[in-house]
């Protein structure tokens, strides 16, 4: 793989973006970039602005932290309050509001919360604190699952009888299913995200072009990357060539990591899981085999979710279908903010609602 120096990525910038502006479309075209990470990316690149009026830039679910139900947060809330008891998160999952407040709050009132920045640090978390009940929010997409799977083999090797997870693990392909089926959504081509195709593999979304006619690339996050995503994408579906495209290099294959495949089979199963703001999806989440139960925390601790409709007035559910954005709600700015979030989708680093609050006029 070969490395452009700044200069050059403007250069090649400049001249993509041309490209774009000199695209003959046949028709204006509705394109849902699935993932926070490219939502933000393609905000801050400033490519949103070189895109022609005919192209609409949508954002979708891929934000895991915004897809992850209210009432996760109250359970994970409440586990914290347990004496004897370590929450373990990434950083995102901290400031979230649940009906009762964020983990942040939990901390500041005295519960053990700490932050990790990969699942296997919980294993020497759990090593040096035997007398307490380790717990590790298991939030994330396919990106995310094969390192939790890989921390749960450990824990079982290694014998940590004190270590569970609080799963709230979901995959892209059904999401995108539910998307489609919703009469009141339309959109002519996915933006689909490399990282999760990595893993994947790009083959995985065939089901697009097979099944729904719809055509689908596989972008990098950098600039130069996305640009030619979105060029090939929009020519596509102007045309409405229903192909899936991957231009994301050596990276992506179509098989993806089968050996990171072969680890998220053995621990975690399929399971009709609950997004935010879109409902029970069929097939959408993860969940952990039987044989892998002693680490599934709703089951140690006998807990589960309550129905917790979220922050009134929030349009996160919305948002996340790509049916409104972020401006659409009346809380936006003037009451939700970055300080003060009152959904996820301004909280997280891949929120829409944060994107178009940083980077939007
Ligand atoms: Fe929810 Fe805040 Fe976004 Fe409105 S601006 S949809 S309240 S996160």
């Amino acid at each position: 793989m070969s490395i452009i120096n700044k200069q050059q990525a403007r250069e090649v910038g400049a001249q993509l973006g041309e490209t774009f502006r000199q695209l003959k479309l046949t028709r204006s075209v509705a394109l849902m970039e699935v993932c926070g990470t490219h939502t933000h990316a393609l905000f801050r690149s400033g490519i949103r602005s070189l895109l022609p009026p005919e192209i609409r830039l949508i954002s979708g679910p891929g934000c895991p932290v915004c897809v992850t139900p209210p009432g996760y947060v109250d359970l994970a809330q409440e586990i914290a309050s347990y004496s004897d008891v370590i929450i373990t998160t990434f950083g995102d999952m901290m400031r979230v509001p649940g009906s009762k407040g964020s983990l942040l709050e939990s901390q500041a009132n005295g519960a053990d919360i700490r932050i990790v920045y990969s699942p296997l640090d919980v294993l020497e978390i759990a090593r040096s604190n035997p007398a307490k009940k380790i717990i590790f929010l298991a939030v994330g997409f396919e990106t995310t699952v094969p390192t939790v799977a890989a921390t749960i083999e450990r824990a079982a090797t290694q014998g940590l009888a004190n270590l569970t997870f609080l799963t709230a693990h979901k995959v892209v392909p059904n999401a995108l299913r539910a998307l489609l089926n919703d009469p009141e959504i339309s959109l002519d081509g996915f933006l689909l995200p490399g990282h999760v195709s990595t893993v994947t593999g790009f083959g995985l979304f065939s089901f697009l072009r097979e099944e729904y006619h719809i055509p689908a690339v596989v972008a990098g996050f950098e600039p130069v990357e996305m640009l030619a995503a979105l060029i090939k994408l929009s020519t596509l579906a102007a045309n409405k060539q229903p192909l899936l495209v991957n231009v994301y290099g050596g990276l992506v294959t179509e098989e993806g990591n089968i050996r990171a495949q072969a680890l998220v089979e053995k621990v975690f199963t399929l399971a009709d899981v609950t997004w935010r703001g879109i409902g029970t999806i069929p097939g959408s989440g993860l969940v952990l085999k039987p044989e892998y139960s002693n680490f599934d925390a709703r089951l140690v601790f006998g807990l589960e979710e309550s129905q917790n409709a979220g922050p009134a007035g929030c349009l996160c559910g919305e948002i996340l279908k790509g049916k409104k954005i972020p401006p659409d709600c009346s809380l936006f700015k003037t009451v939700c903010n970055p300080e003060k979030p009152v959904g996820p989708c301004m909280v997280s680093s891949e929120g829409t609602c944060g994107a178009y609050y940083k980077y939007h006029n």
